[in-house]
């Protein structure tokens, strides 16, 4: 039933809502002083409360309208991202938070300079993989008019996505952020999508944009060849019909950093009698209910699907090799409520501010990896920041466990937070507390035919083992095989030490090859989230075939020396941060390369400095010809 819109339904809405969203919208809209001169949110108190609450209802009862207002000139657009953060930003954060709100149909998009010229007969982009960066570049290339075809393994769209189906997968980061810049206000129905409404969402895009149309499903890219005498990439793929060849002047792979399950290999795996499954391969059909089962692994898999299958077996033993610092999260599980669903709608700009804030408690991340040797040497552990969040999620521990010292013991890491990726909270702790779950921490010594023997001999016996074990992150781009320019062989390049690129973009002696979401890309600090980086590295993707074309020629490649350079920089920058360092658990995490002991899927730089990187093509370093 549709709900009835008066006025304490609004208000309703505005109490729900992003206090500070609220206040920077409607000031966009009345540049009223009184507004202006209220606090952040967090420092408003009762009076100043109801003034921004009252005075946002009497406007919505008014002016509730379902566009988006236009961008505001540049100026004012700033003053009012500092309104909404409450502090001064630099020009370089300016630079690259100016397009978070979203006002733009397009933000970060490229166009070509001119008019689109005639491009050569029968040009084409690969893209491999439709996922949430493969469909990004598809938009992109939408937008120039560049023909292209998308080549999935999968029968359908949605990379990670559609593969990983287990109990309660959702996104752990609020969906308003894990939309794309240019396809806005999406109905979520939780503030945390699940998997499912995810993939309804990358199906929605991929059709709505005309990609779901130029792309070719159940095609795996088994190789991809460059031919030299044509400048034009000879892509194998196997199908259910056998091997096709398709031809492209340029390949975008966006294969994903989550393409290959790590499936642990126990002693006496192969003896052992009940079922194994990864969560990556999920059976439609499991069934927990009444079962014994073990979850090995405590990272955001592990954690996520942990409480559902508690509900329902009747023993879960927990395997944790290594305590995880796991946070909780402001309406995580929670349905957004008819109200908020109102307001993005009709508080024209509400959806943008509010976008906007959610990013913006991102934007400090970098004050946790950075250590304070003066901090240190008076006691602290690693800087204060850092040590106050610890602090913080060990007294969460300690609650959530019901004080239990028997878990808490064997919960709280040595390590620093923001060492690794950090887990989001679904009740993992809780869950924990059950009768019917046991938390190990003896290592696993080998599989029986019946169960799990540990290292202290002890045996419990299951019906069923999931290995939340994670990927081969390090394996980008993996089992394809790519040969470039004079047959060079890229994982024999990539197995001196490790994968490597430049931007995480860009390997010589492969020309018109561009990664997304590639080696050392993922920005790690002051960042905004991956499916506004998927449109970004798209952009410079895009750019680069942009000129390529207007200048008539045909390969665009990353120079040697400007590749090395860069990645030298990258090295030493990564030195310093946290997750190299023994504060961190370097040996624990697949951020760092653990055969080459460097930092592997991260970008250690400062995130506006890493924007910039991306959105300026530096020409010096690359070669037209
Ligand atoms: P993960 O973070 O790599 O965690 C793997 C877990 O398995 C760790 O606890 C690891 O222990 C354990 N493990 C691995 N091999 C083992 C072995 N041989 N014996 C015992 N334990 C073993 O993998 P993940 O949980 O699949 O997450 C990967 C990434 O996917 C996440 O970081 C995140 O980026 C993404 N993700 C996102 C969401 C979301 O909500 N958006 C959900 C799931 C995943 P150690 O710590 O000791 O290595």
């Amino acid at each position: 039933m549709e709900p009835t819109i008066d006025r304490t339904f609004i208000r309703r809405a505005i109490e729900l809502a992003d206090l500070n969203a609220v206040r920077v919208t409607l000031y966009q809209h009345t540049h009223d002083p009184e507004i202006a001169a209220l606090p952040v949110a967090a420092q408003l108190d009762e009076t100043g409360r109801e003034v921004l609450v009252a005075k946002a209802v009497d406007w919505l009862c008014e002016h509730a309208d379902p566009a988006m207002p236009a961008e505001p000139p540049e100026v004012e657009l700033r003053a009012l991202m500092d309104m909404a953060t409450g502090g001064h930003m630099g020009d370089l954060e300016f630079e690259s938070r100016r397009d978070l709100p979203a006002f733009k149909a397009f933000p970060w998009t490229v166009e070509w300079s001119d008019a689109k010229p005639d491009l050569p007969e029968g040009f084409q982009v690969a893209i491999i993989g439709s996922g949430f960066s493969g469909l990004a570049m598809a938009v992109q290339l939408e937008l120039l008019g560049i023909p292209y075809v998308v080549l999935e393994r999968r029968p359908d769209p949605g990379g990670t996505w559609s593969v990983n189906r287990y109990p309660d997968i959702r996104v752990d980061t609020i969906s308003i952020t894990y939309e794309y810049s240019f396809e806005k206000k999406f109905p979520w129905k939780e503030y945390f999508g699940r998997g499912a409404e995810v993939r309804e969402y990358l199906e929605y895009i991929s059709k709505k944009y005309g990609v779901f149309t130029h792309t070719r499903f159940e095609r795996e890219l088994t190789s991809a060849t460059f031919d030299e005498s044509r400048d034009l990439w000879v892509l194998e793929l196997q199908t259910p019909d056998g091997v096709e060849t398709v031809e492209a002047n340029a390949i975008v792979n966006a294969v994903g950093t989550f393409a290959n399950p790590n499936f642990p290999r126990f002693e006496g795996q192969e003896i052992f009698g009940g079922q194994i499954l990864h969560p990556a391969r999920w059976p439609a059909d499991f069934d927990a209910t009444g079962k014994r089962v073990a979850i090995i692994g405590n990272g955001s898999t592990g954690v996520q699907l942990l409480a559902p299958i508690a509900e329902d077996a009747d023993q879960v033993h927990v395997f944790q090799r290594t305590p995880q610092w796991i946070s909780p999260r402001d309406k995580y599980g929670k349905p957004v409520e008819p109200e908020i669903r109102w307001l993005v709608d009709n508080f024209p700009g509400y959806w943008n501010w509010w976008r906007y804030m959610a990013i913006a408690s991102l934007f400090g991340t970098h004050g946790y990896l950075v250590a304070d040797e003066e901090w240190k040497a008076q006691g602290g552990k690693f800087n204060p920041m850092n040590d106050k969040l610890r602090d913080d999620l060990t007294g969460y521990i300690k609650v959530q466990t019901g004080g239990r010292q028997d878990l808490v013991d064997r919960l709280i890491p040595e390590y620093a937070p923001f060492s690794r990726r950090p887990v989001v909270d679904n009740g993992w702790y809780k869950a924990l507390t059950r009768d019917n779950v046991e938390l190990v921490t003896d290592d696993i010594a080998r599989l029986t035919p019946t169960g799990i023997e540990t290292v202290d001999g002890t045996v419990r016996e299951v019906d069923t083992i999931v290995t939340a074990t994670g990927f081969e992150v390090a394996k980008y781009l993996w089992p394809a095989r790519y040969s470039g320019r004079g047959g060079i062989e890229l994982h024999e390049q990539w197995s001196v030490d490790g994968p490597r690129a430049y931007l995480g973009m860009m390997v010589p002696g492969f020309p018109n090859m561009f990664t997304l979401y590639g080696p050392n890309s993922q920005p790690l600090s002051g960042g905004t989230g991956l499916p506004i980086w998927y449109v970004i590295w798209s952009a410079y993707a895009a750019r680069c075939l942009v000129t390529m074309l207007e200048t008539g020629r045909s390969r665009v490649e990353v120079k040697q020396e400007a590749f090395t350079r860069y990645n030298t920089d990258l090295d030493e920058t990564a030195s310093n941060l946290l997750l190299l360092r023994e504060e961190g658990a370097p040996d624990k995490n697949y951020y760092v390369n653990s055969e080459h002991r460097r930092l592997q899927v991260s970008a250690p730089w400062y995130g506006p400095e890493y924007h910039r990187m991306c959105t300026h093509v530096n020409w010096d370093d690359l070669e037209l010809a």
